[in-house]
């Protein structure tokens, strides 16, 4: 039983490799290996790393699009990652995303009234003209005209096709609604708009917000806190405020280090990674960021580093106590 919203604990999800002569097994791809972390009400946590690094795989698991492989996910106490379809069914309600490209996920044949009614109608929660009182509100949530109603997705552009989403993610009474790579499309201006909504929403409705992104620029202005991936796995979960002026582990110094620095007396010491990152088919041993860490030494090599807690509010996964400034 928790007390938090969603509480994930060592959460696996491996994708096996068919192939072969006989159509067999050949390995798995180890998209998520042993994730832990909690999100509680009017909360936001974001997950951040580099493309491959398995943080849409942990939205997808937690919104049990994907079954995970191992591990936990549970919400509001209720255990969630091992339920049967029917019994997760009137849950999804309460579990919502706002996927990155709002345009294919909006079906272009509905109006947009349509497309934000049908969750309502779909739980049994309004019908007639309540629906579409509750549609119309949803309209001013989002801040969208409410003859946006009768108009088709394409009419509308990125920034409002986005706000679309976010109405039909509110329409069913959501208590958490993941947004993956949600703003990453969009222009700067109107990421910074799309941002403030979901911000103000979150303050008015009281939602947790699961932030997925590869930058951690855009997430700066929004999260409470900050879970950064690398390959599967946290190497480091903090508070927005200590992650952003004292980061501990070398990839999030990395990450930080490419973020712009609204003053300009403020220098950030530029941190550049070598190479790729690896493949998840075969992920490296011991620390798996030692193929590419500055400061790797033999231990990083054999032994993997447990997440430890380094201030309040941080942990971090590293063999080093205190990491150089630089290489
Ligand atoms: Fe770098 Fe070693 Fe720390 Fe991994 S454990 S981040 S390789 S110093």
């Amino acid at each position: 039983m928790s007390a938090h919203l969603i509480e994930v604990n060592a959460l696996v999800k491996h994708f096996p490799l068919k192939g072969g002569l006989f159509g067999g097994r050949r390995g798995a791809v180890h998209a998520v290996d042993g994730v832990t972390f909690h999100i509680d009400r009017g909360e936001t946590l974001s997950l951040v790393g580099e493309s491959g690094c398995g943080k849409s795989t942990v939205g997808r698991a937690v919104l049990r699009l994907l079954d995970p492989t191992d591990g936990e996910v549970w919400l509001d106490g209720e255990r969630i990652d091992n339920l049967p379809a029917g019994k997760l069914r009137p849950l999804r309600r309460r579990m919502q995303v706002v996927f990155q490209d709002p345009f294919s996920s909006l079906n272009p044949r509905l109006s947009v009234g349509q497309i934000v009614a049908e969750p309502i109608v779909n739980f049994g929660l309004a019908s007639g003209s309540e629906l579409w009182d509750r549609v119309a509100g949803l309209m001013d949530k989002v801040q969208l005209p409410r003859d946006a109603m009768k108009r088709l997705p394409h009419e509308f552009s990125g920034g409002q096709r986005q706000r679309i989403g976010i109405a039909r993610a509110l329409a069913p009474g959501a208590d958490i609604i993941v947004c993956d790579e949600a703003v990453s499309a969009l222009d700067v201006s109107v990421k910074a708009q799309i941002v403030n909504l979901l911000a103000d929403l979150q303050d008015e409705l009281g939602l947790a917000l699961m932030f997925i992104s590869h930058d951690l620029a855009i997430v700066e202005h929004l999260t409470h806190r900050v879970a950064v991936m690398y390959l599967g796995k946290i190497v480091e979960i903090a508070d927005r405020r200590t992650l952003f002026a004292s980061p501990h582990h070398p990839y999030t110094r990395a990450l930080l280090s490419a973020v712009p620095v609204p003053d300009p007396s403020v220098k950030r010491q530029r941190m550049i990674l070598k190479g790729d990152v690896p493949s998840p088919i075969n992920p490296p041993s011991g620390c798996r960021f030692h193929t590419r860490c500055p400061f790797a030494f033999d231990r990083c090599r054999s032994e993997e580093p447990e997440l430890r807690p380094r201030a309040a509010g941080q942990s971090s996964a590293c063999h080093l106590d205190v990491v150089p400034a630089a290489a």
